[in-house]
């Protein structure tokens, strides 16, 4: 139950972020004994570059401490959508934190939000959705693959977020999102290799208030296609939006000061040559772009849906 809201100490059962350092987190459940390949059960510990931990011991713990290792020590947290997203599991390939800011941002997802996604995939994207639309809203997500369905219902059980979404297998380019769900929700959002062929449905789903829908492509003919298809479907404000993430590299650096006197008085023959050159220097905070960054993740392609009475 460690993701539905904040705690203060560990309980057993608890999915717990073991940090590290800022690039080495791990996730564990805090459980005494885990099954070996033999499918015995046996003394859970976890073995980290820091050494060795029994993880019962991290029940009754207060989250936020400092716990030892055998050749050292790490921090527990109690995990958010951030650093699951730095540590869940991959079973595909998986939206990061700068894109998931922007499509919750331009979904206008809040809580109370109806939200439908497809493909569920690692779950990473469901989990901010679900933060963001509880404590009463409802999150539909649609795979095609059984045994990621399977898993994700798992994991968000375990995180006891199972309240708030529903996970269904389903194939969303062939059959849709179901009558059940025509004009329940509020944003629906796309992570398919052929997210045209689920526009319309799409469109269904919608509230007939209108709704706003996001589709990730990670090459531009896709996300042509997507506009072609919520062209088609009614959709306005059709908006490619591709997010890159810039660190800024903030030093401070020595920045010589030119003598520039001798602009002011009429040069003679006996000035020194060394007139330009610098005598003095300043310090000042600089801000420089990186040598390399984060590339390409994909494009966001982004629409709303009007009202029924003007579409
Ligand atoms: N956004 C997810 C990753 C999605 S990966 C995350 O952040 O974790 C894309 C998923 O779409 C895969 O799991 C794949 O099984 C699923 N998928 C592909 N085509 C589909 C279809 N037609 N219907 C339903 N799911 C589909």
């Amino acid at each position: 139950m460690s993701f539905a809201g904040p705690k203060e100490i560990i309980a057993e059962g608890d999915t717990v972020v073991l940090y590290l350092t800022p690039a080495l987190m791990h996730t564990i459940d805090a459980v005494p004994q885990i099954r070996n390949k033999k499918n015995e059960m046996i003394e859970y510990v976890f073995q980290t570059s820091f050494g060795a931990l029994k993880v019962r011991d991290l029940v009754g713990v207060r989250y936020g401490s400092r716990v030892q290792l055998t050749k050292g020590w790490a921090h527990v947290l109690q995990p958010n959508p951030e650093l699951w997203t730095q540590t869940l599991p991959h079973r595909t390939q998986i939206l990061y934190t700068p894109d998931i800011s922007m499509i919750l941002y331009q979904l206008e997802v809040r809580p109370g939000s109806v939200v439908i996604e497809s493909g569920t995939g690692s779950g990473s994207l469901s989990h901010y959705f679900l933060r963001a639309i509880r404590p009463s809203g409802h999150l539909h997500t649609f795979d095609f693959h059984e045994e990621r369905v399977a898993k994700a219902r798992e994991e968000f059980v375990a995180h006891g977020l199972g309240d708030n979404v529903t996970v269904r297998q389903r194939d969303v380019c062939e059959q849709g999102f179901g009558d059940e769900l025509n004009g329940v929700a509020d944003a629906v959002f796309l992570d398919l290799p052929a997210p045209q062929l689920a526009v319309p449905y799409a469109a269904k789903a919608l509230k007939n208030e209108g709704g706003r829908i996001c589709s990730f492509s990670p090459c531009i003919e896709q996300s042509m296609r997507v506009c072609e298809a919520l062209g088609k479907c009614g959709f306005i404000e059709v908006q490619n939006i591709e997010v890159l993430q810039v660190e800024d590299c903030v030093r401070t650096r020595n920045v010589p000061v030119m003598e520039l006197d001798f602009l002011k008085t009429k040069r003679t023959e006996t000035d020194g040559k060394d007139m330009k050159t610098p005598r003095e220097s300043k310090k000042y905070i600089t801000s420089t772009a990186p040598n390399t960054m984060a590339g390409h993740t994909g494009y966001l392609t982004i629409a709303e849906l009007p009202p029924l009475f003007a579409r």
